[in-house]
């Protein structure tokens, strides 16, 4: 079986390496020329809407998949009409817009931070006196590792948000405000839907940021009680049913710790959150979310005890040091060091006090 994969960066890399052993082949596009997943299959580098790209990309290929969700909508909806392409596009389409995502979460009946639609300076006016402040400002579209986004922490900071994100974006801006959530924890589960519609859920994992970018995960999470995680399950199933989804889907939580969750984003993919499943679990996301969409039975989601994930971010790391630690599991992603780029990460399972050594190690990197 050959597998499409648009984008070739290290979560492609990671579904290559899962996929290699049940006998199938990759092929990559990107527009990158050194990408994490240029050595792990054929690789054409282009433009996502480049319809010549495209046409040689699909030539052979069985299914395509995506593992990140900034594809053009043109793109995805020309690869439907030309083959199975999973997770569907619907799902694609709504996981691009922070508005269109909370409002799915809200038909389903899942809380979500309070939230406006803001095209203009008068609407974050408005907006910011319904949700009250401190309240926070992301860009609708395109923003990961969080940028686009303005917390707005006092009046003042009102017109500062606009002006820095709003401002110059035409007449629609194309923003959302939302209430700032006072969370205990951020929370995150990954589910797997088979195209039969079977559905399997890792454990809870609760994610720690840095400057807006995961630094490490924890899974299972710790203190999280079965009526958290059903819940957790539940509003992932309910996600994955009415999207008709084939695939792993992550959803970002934020925790409360009075009960309450609430349902921040969606990713319509393989997550960062869940790499420890490659040592930490049964059957890694990875594995399974190439399972779901060539149409094979999922594997098993259990934990294999609770499983620490590190980042590895902005600098090379001592290696050496590194595995020198027994138990440490290194991921290196081939990518050059620049400042907040994921160069790889480090899972170390259930050895808490390898994963402090291998923390205080990159903290010092
Ligand atoms: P996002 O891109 O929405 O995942 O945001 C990146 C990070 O910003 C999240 O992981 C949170 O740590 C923080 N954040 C995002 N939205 C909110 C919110 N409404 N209230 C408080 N913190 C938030």
């Amino acid at each position: 079986m050959i597998i499409g994969i648009l984008g070739g960066g290290q979560l492609g890399r990671m579904l290559a390496l899962a996929g290699i052993p049940l006998g199938m082949r990759f092929r990559f596009l990107d527009p990158g020329p050194d990408c994490p997943s240029r050595h792990l299959g054929e690789f054409i580098q282009a433009q996502y809407d480049d319809e010549h790209a495209l046409d040689r990309f699909v030539k052979g290929v069985d299914v395509v998949t995506y593992e990140f969700e900034n594809v053009p909508a043109k793109a995805a909806r020309w690869l439907t009409d030309h083959l199975p392409v999973f997770p569907p596009e619907g799902a694609l389409a709504t996981a691009q817009d922070r508005l269109a995502e909370k409002s799915l979460f809200t038909q389903l009946g899942i809380a979500t931070p309070p939230h406006r639609p803001v095209d203009t300076l008068d609407d974050l006016l408005a907006a910011a006196d319904a949700l009250g402040i401190p309240c926070i400002l992301k860009t609708r579209r395109m923003g990961y590792d969080g940028k686009g986004q303005f917390v707005i922490r006092s009046d003042d900071d009102v017109l500062k948000a606009w002006n820095t994100i709003g401002r110059g974006r035409g007449d629609r801006a194309d923003l959302i405000l939302e209430a700032f959530i006072p969370f205990q924890r951020e929370l995150s589960m990954i589910g797997v839907r088979a195209r039969d519609g079977a559905t399997a859920f890792y454990p809870p994992i609760e994610n720690v940021h840095a400057n807006g970018i995961l630094a490490r995960s924890t899974a299972p999470a710790p203190h999280c009680d079965a009526n958290t995680r059903q819940a957790l399950e539940h509003a992932v199933g309910a996600i994955m049913q009415r999207l008709d989804y084939v695939g792993v889907l992550t959803v970002e939580f934020f925790d409360l710790g009075n009960g309450q969750i609430l349902a921040n984003e969606m990713a319509p993919r393989v997550h960062n959150s869940g790499h420890w499943t490659i040592e930490g679990a049964d059957c890694s996301q990875f594995e399974n979310h190439l399972r779901a969409v060539a149409g094979l039975p999922l594997g098993s989601t259990t934990a294999r005890g609770q499983s620490i994930m590190l980042n590895i971010i902005g600098a090379q790391p001592d290696t050496t040091r590194l595995l020198s630690l027994p138990g440490t599991h290194l991921h290196m992603y081939g990518k050059s060091p620049r400042p907040g780029r994921k160069l790889g990460h480090i899972t170390v399972c259930d050895n808490p006090k390898t994963a402090e050594s291998a923390a205080a190690l990159l903290h010092n990197c």
